[in-house]
């Protein structure tokens, strides 16, 4: 289901280009190449990547101008500053002006391979996709939500639930993994102290909730049991 991510490769020595193409597309990226700022500038707006590969010294607009003209742009791509080792002063540099990673020329393939994958998942975790039809975020799975309707989707398609049922979710989703009892969710999602056998009310909603949201709800996949604890939400979907 993934879609091909793009690297945007902004760099004016083409054998550098060469070997960044030929790597990065062997460990599954598209790329897009700019050999001058002015140039790398218009391609990051047209052709809206993944991350971009910068290098500092560029002609037309050096790589600190092209950054931060995005960035003052409102533009959030990840950007990896590549860098000479003996400009030490360009890391730093890079850092203030927006950039989220830097890396030295030479540099190994290897790990430059390595950090782009890691901020590309650094911002996909971040700024979650939203859907364009529903406005909604993924929660885990093919559960999403829209915070400003209020509405949940599974599957694209809206569920019908109380503002208790809503409140209960969004809640436990907000921590996933972390299990909270049946006291904590009086507390935190009721607002009320624990009053002796209100704690039911904990179960009959998660009971609800379950029939809604869950393929099947007797082996909830979403809202879990840790027995003899209290009730979490897993992004696991899988599991
Ligand atoms: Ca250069």
């Amino acid at each position: 289901m993934e879609t091909k991510k793009t690297i945007l490769i902004v760099e004016d020595e083409k054998n550098i280009v060469d070997i960044l193409r030929f790597n990065l597309q062997r460990a599954g990226y598209g790329t897009v190449e700019a050999y001058d700022g002015e140039d790398g500038l218009s391609k990051a707006r047209e052709t809206n990547p993944d991350l971009i590969l910068l290098d500092v010294m560029l002609p037309k607009r050096n790589g600190f101008e092209v950054c931060k003209a995005l960035r003052g742009e409102g533009n959030n791509v990840p950007v990896i500053i590549l860098t000479a080792r003996e400009e030490e002063g360009d890391k730093v540099r890079g850092l203030e002006i927006g950039a989220d990673d830097y890396i030295t020329k030479p540099f190994s393939m290897r790990e430059l391979i390595a950090r782009v994958g890691a901020n590309i998942r650094r911002t996909t975790v971040l700024s979650p996709a939203v859907d364009t039809t529903t406005g909604a975020v993924t929660l885990a799975g093919d559960l999403s939500v829209n915070a400003e309707s209020h509405l949940v989707f599974r599957a694209g398609k809206p569920i019908d639930l109380t503002q208790r049922e809503y409140d209960l979710l969004t809640f436990l989703a907000a921590n996933p993994n972390r299990v909270y009892s049946r006291v904590d969710l009086m507390e935190q999602v009721w607002n009320y102290g624990y009053v002796g056998d209100d704690v039911r009310t904990v179960d009959v909603t998660v009971r609800r909730l379950r029939e809604k949201i869950e393929e099947n709800p007797a082996s909830p996949v979403y809202i879990r049991t840790r027995r003899g604890m209290g009730y979490y939400f897993s992004n696991a979907a899988e599991t």
